[in-house]
């Protein structure tokens, strides 16, 4: 009987009921699925490494017997900590292994048992002249794995794949194996010939098997690095079809009949020099003119602002705003907190008074008559700029003529938050404005049907901020600086990260402000700001900072995103060991917005390790948002840095963005190429659809974004 691709997994040999169940949990029902599992590493049991020629530092794979030691029971000792101690030996010599948490490997190695080892080897730290492996992948291998042929285990390079539930790489590998035996390979490959050609890659059925079982002069290091040819192959499939569908999603888009405004006309001008406060930065100058030419082409504008916290994204939005105000319509501005939203308010409506624009504010938990004041003035299209939370997107709110939609801190809201927003209107022009930089290629995943446009520089005469780690015990002599720093006029930030004491024993932003209002600071004026407080206690508390009638302001992260209070110099972050690199980030963007030197002190125990600490030290060292978002990522990988609500990441199995960068830019150019001829895109598309139905699903994040 030979297997083919839909075949459910159950029949399969070597799973079972228990096991199909278990994969199914994993979305794997069928021989396609399975065998669209694929290995996350590989190792070269072709060549093991001698035990005598091991090079400490370095990563090697074995294949030995477990000794006792030396003496005549097997001696499996279990430390104080739970550390398993193991000894092997190959022809050339013996080594010793340790394992933490390593209880469960108590009664399942046994003496005279062959396993492959595969670990960084290490000179003892306790008995130097000893080399060990410390928590080593292991594998048990039988006798007749080793017999002459199609071992799956030796003599070859085997696939590892991560476990699934209690599906051993092993046993995982052994179905995949079975299943290649009787396999029918019937894999459909839809990938246009010239592409395939174009980069040599191999057919889609040879890139899956190779993938799995690697011919044994493959190269290791390819593998390693999926860079063989056949990973590749997959990986670009991956991306192009990913790419494909927003290539396409594009093309529909500029088919869209948009509003074409006028830019050049002498009232438009006058208007956009009438509103500028200050000479805009060149990157603010190059960024308004790209959104002005797409406010003059036929279709809408789909364009991502991105920029640094501070690098004066707002006035590049009502410039953009003024064109199409000037040009008779409506604009839209949202923002993801009240707090927010409530600053550009204030902002736009100083800015636009001297054009006579009309500038309204709907956030939710308003007085109900004012409320319909609002609506009523938006729908009549005396309003010209409305500002809001996403109240701003409930049904409630209707513009009589909106030309353009704004999306503040976009990263904060959803794809259809945003698309709700974009209804409002017929076809208006887009706008989404983020501090998070994110680099160029995943900005092409993820917004791929987007322009991008990027502020690279900030506005002039700002000073570095200094940014300092102090532990609890020089909390004193913070407390000083920023007394000292208020004597001198200026305005600063305490943060907790929690309102209220809870069982985590966190200081909270509640407690500590009565205890720094009464005990530490008396003489000065104290704030508190937190996401529970009343919208008129919000806007009452941080009106009076703004207006410097507050000294030392305490509060939760409510102020993240946005705030601008030039003369607040100092961002006390207590617990800064809790908050995320790109948090903390943009907390600290909340100062050195005016001419004085700014200060950030983040305290945390001086004694944490790992990532904490290396976000610390991050924090400490550069205040280049770029580099701190190219090191979150490596932190934390794109799923986290990007949280749930949407990133292209879900859309790949195996391609990753960030480490295949150059497949990913290949695979954009080759989908956006293709798409300019619809009838070949369409017929791809179709063909793509018939062999895998899930496709449209998978890349709806494309298609509907
Ligand atoms: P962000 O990009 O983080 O949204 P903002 O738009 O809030 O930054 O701008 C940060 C601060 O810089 C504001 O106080 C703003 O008035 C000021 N600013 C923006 N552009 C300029 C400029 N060209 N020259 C001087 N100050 C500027
Ligand atoms: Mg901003």
């Amino acid at each position: 009987m030979t297997i083919a691709l839909n075949n459910p997994v159950k029949y399969l040999r070597g799973v079972g009921p228990q096991r199909a169940a278990t994969l199914e949990e994993r979305g794997i029902s069928t021989v396609g699925d399975l065998l669209g599992y694929l290995p996350f590493r590989y190792e070269d049991r072709i060549r093991f490494t001698p035990i005598a020629e091991i090079v400490p530092g370095q990563v090697h794979t074995i294949l030995a017997e477990v000794t006792s030691g030396g003496g005549s029971t097997v001696r499996f000792r279990r430390g104080r900590a739970g550390v398993f101690h193991v000894t092997v030996r190959d022809d050339s010599g013996p080594l010793h292994a340790r394992f933490f948490h390593g209880a469960y490997l108590e009664g399942r190695l046994k003496e005279g048992q062959r396993l492959v080892m595969h670990g960084k080897a290490d000179v003892d730290a306790y008995r130097p002249g000893r080399i060990e492996m410390v928590n080593p992948q292991i594998e048990i291998v039988s006798a007749n794995d080793e017999g002459p042929g199609d071992s799956t285990e030796v003599g070859r390079i085997v696939p590892i794949y991560e476990a699934i539930g209690s599906i051993s790489s092993r046993m995982l590998r052994r179905i995949i194996y079975g299943i290649l035996g009787d396999f029918d390979g019937n894999v459909p490959d839809v990938l246009p010939e010239e592409i395939r050609q174009r980069y040599r890659f191999p057919a889609r059925r040879e890139a899956l098997l190779y993938t799995h079982f690697p011919p044994k002069d493959e190269s290791i290091e390819l593998l390693n690095t999926f860079r063989s040819p056949a990973q590749t192959r997959l990986i670009f499939d991956e991306f192009f079809y990913y790419q494909l569908a927003l290539a396409l999603r594009r093309l529909r888009e500029h088919r869209q009949q948009g509003i074409t405004m006028r830019v050049r006309e002498d009232k438009v001008r006058e208007a956009l020099k009438r509103i500028l406060p200050f000479k805009p930065t060149a990157a603010q100058k190059k960024v308004l003119a790209e959104i002005a030419a797409d406010l003059e082409r036929p279709y809408p504008m789909h364009r991502l602002l991105e920029g640094d916290v501070g690098s004066g994204k707002t006035i590049v939005a009502l410039e953009a705003a003024t064109i199409v105000i000037e040009n008779g319509y409506q604009v839209a501005l949202m923002a993801p907190t009240e707090i927010l939203a409530a600053q550009h308010f204030l902002s736009a409506r100083r800015i636009f008074q001297a054009a006579g624009y009309g500038v309204d504010l709907i956030v939710s938990g308003r007085k109900r008559a004012e409320r319909e004041a609002v609506l009523a003035r938006v729908e009549s299209g005396e309003t010209k700029l409305l500002v809001g939370t996403h109240a701003l997107i409930e049904d409630s709110v209707k513009f009589a003529k909106l030309g353009l939609a704004i999306v503040d801190e976009q990263h904060r809201f959803g794809v259809l938050q945003r698309k709700r927003l974009i209804d409002k209107g017929a076809s208006p022009h887009v706008l989404v404005m983020t501090a998070t930089p994110i680099p160029r290629t995943l900005a092409l995943t993820l917004y791929g049907d987007l322009d991008l446009s990027v502020i690279d520089e900030l506005p002039p005469g700002r000073t570095p901020i200094e940014t300092r780690w102090a532990s609890e015990t020089q909390l004193a002599g913070v407390w000083e600086f920023l007394r000292r720093e208020v004597a001198s006029g200026r305005q600063g930030f305490v943060l907790y990260p929690v309102i209220e004491e809870s069982k985590q024993e966190l200081k909270a932003a509640t407690a500590e402000y009565e205890r720094l209002a009464k005990l530490v600071f008396p003489k000065l004026r104290v704030g508190l700001l937190h996401g529970r407080l009343k919208n008129e206690e919000k806007d009452a508390v941080m009106e009076r900072f703004r207006r410097a009638e507050v000294d030392i302001l305490v509060a939760t992260t409510v102020i993240e995103v946005g705030v601008d209070v030039p003369n607040a110099t100092v961002m006390v972050i207590e617990h800064a060991e809790r908050f995320g690199l790109a948090q903390l980030h943009q907390l600290r963007g909340r100062i050195g917005r005016g001419k004085e030197k700014s200060h950030c002190i983040l305290v945390a125990p001086k004694t944490i390790a790992g990532e904490a600490r290396e976000r610390i030290e991050t924090m400490v060292a550069t205040s280049n948002g770029f580099e701190i978002a190219e090191r979150d990522l490596k932190l934390r990988g794109p799923g986290e840095f990007f949280g749930t609500r949407q990133h292209g990441d879900a859309a790949f199995a195996f391609a990753q963005p960030l480490r295949d960068h150059e497949l990913l830019e290949f695979a954009r150019r080759e989908a956006f190429a293709l798409a300019e001829n619809p009838a070949r895109a369409d017929e791809l598309v179709a063909r793509l659809e018939s062999v895998s139905p899930a496709w449209r699903k998978r890349y709806q994040l494309a298609a509907v974004g």
